[in-house]
């Protein structure tokens, strides 16, 4: 690993002036994402400005219903969150869905987010990647893609975003708190956060230099909302999404469903929320084959590739089992 310089802020204005005006510094949350990126040579900050002591460290229930997650929250500390569990389920099983015990104790919640993508090339110097080096080419489409996107995705770069809770997020329409250099706050939708790679995969976000996310705010969930989160992984533990659903829905009369939102994972570079397929399924008592039917057709854009074709039928049956659980626990 190369020299680098640490630096723990103390505030977040003496964070913002330290990473803005360091060209080659980025904030260190858990460093469970950034430190492996470090030691596989793929990133190489000058300065590390540790975050992950600031006091967004709190989950704070408000009174409108809402709550606000500190950027610094851990992992763990939000599943332990009686009300996030209790309120907003899919969120503590998104959280509970990734990682490790011990990685879950030292990630944040903004690190989280940010996290980079696990497809091999991204993490290999030795190959081609256009997320990594600008114009180099991509690797995965014509080599292993399995893992990777099928819908957002560009002839520049098919990767996947890699993150449980930020597809969790995006079912609850929540909303990232951003501290710009300036001390001027903004706020952020969580489905603007992420960018598609179009022709710049390499600009990941919409954040700007020294941009630091203090907290995310979710909004109340649906009066009576039923949510769940279900991943499909290769192996139990320590695996990324194959596949992976938030859903937050509400029935009315007659076992209609007045409201659904569906966000997916590993479906795509950002987390994807199905939007026509929400479209199609609101109002109606769909069965499993109706509900599969209309996931497809949220699918309408995409391009897979040869190995990973299979995931939207995939993401369409775990759609459909997903939303059969839900309505049986909710009659
Ligand atoms: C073995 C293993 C298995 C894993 N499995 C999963 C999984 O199944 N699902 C899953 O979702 N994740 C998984 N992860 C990833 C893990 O969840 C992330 O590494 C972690 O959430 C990143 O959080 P962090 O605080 O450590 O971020 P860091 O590594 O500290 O930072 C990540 C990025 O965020 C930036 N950053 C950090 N804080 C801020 C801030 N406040 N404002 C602006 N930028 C900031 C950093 O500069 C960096 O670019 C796994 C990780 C490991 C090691
Ligand atoms: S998919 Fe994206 S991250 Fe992976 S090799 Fe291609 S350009 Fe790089």
């Amino acid at each position: 690993m190369r020299a680098f310089r640490y630096a723990r802020a103390s505030d977040p204005g003496a964070a913002a002036t330290m990473v803005a005006g360091t060209p080659d510094a980025a904030y260190l949350g858990g460093g469970t994402n950034l430190v492996d990126l470090m030691k596989l040579g793929v990133l190489r900050p000058g300065l590390l400005v540790d975050v992950s002591r600031l006091p967004f460290d709190v989950v704070d229930h408000r009174p409108d219903g809402g709550v606000l997650i500190g950027g610094a929250v851990r992992n763990a500390g939000l599943v332990r969150d009686e009300g996030i569990r209790r309120r907003y389920p899919a969120v503590a099983r998104a959280v509970l869905a990734g990682a490790s015990g011990q990685v879950r104790s030292q990630a944040t919640v903004a690190g989280n987010l940010l996290q980079r993508t696990r497809c091999p090339y991204f993490q290999n110097t030795g190959t081609p990647c256009n997320k990594r080096e600008p114009g180099s080419g991509c690797s995965a489409i014509r080599g292993a893609h399995r893992d990777l996107a099928v819908i957002g995705t560009s002839d520049a770069c098919v990767a996947s975003h890699p993150s449980d809770l930020a597809v969790a997020l995006a079912a609850y329409d929540a909303v990232v708190e951003v501290r710009r250099p300036d001390g001027i706050e903004r706020l952020v939708p969580l489905r603007d956060l992420h960018r598609l790679p179009g022709d710049t995969p390499w600009i990941e976000t919409v954040l700007e230099p020294g941009d630091l996310i203090t907290g995310v705010q979710l909004p109340a969930p649906p009066e009576g909302a039923l949510a769940t989160y279900r991943k499909v992984r290769d192996r139990w533990s320590y695996a990324f999404a194959v596949v992976s659903v938030a859903a937050v829905l509400r029935r009315g009369a007659g076992g209609r469903l007045d409201e659904v939102r569906l966000a997916l994972g590993g479906v795509a570079p950002k987390p994807w929320r199905l939007r026509a397929t929400e479209r199609l399924l609101t109002g109606t008592d769909p069965t499993d084959d109706e509900v599969r039917a209309a996931t497809r057709a949220g699918f309408a854009d995409a391009r897979p590739l040869p190995d990973n074709a299979f995931k939207i039928d995939l993401a369409a049956d775990l759609v459909a089992a997903v939303l059969r659980d839900l309505r049986g626990a909710g009659s």
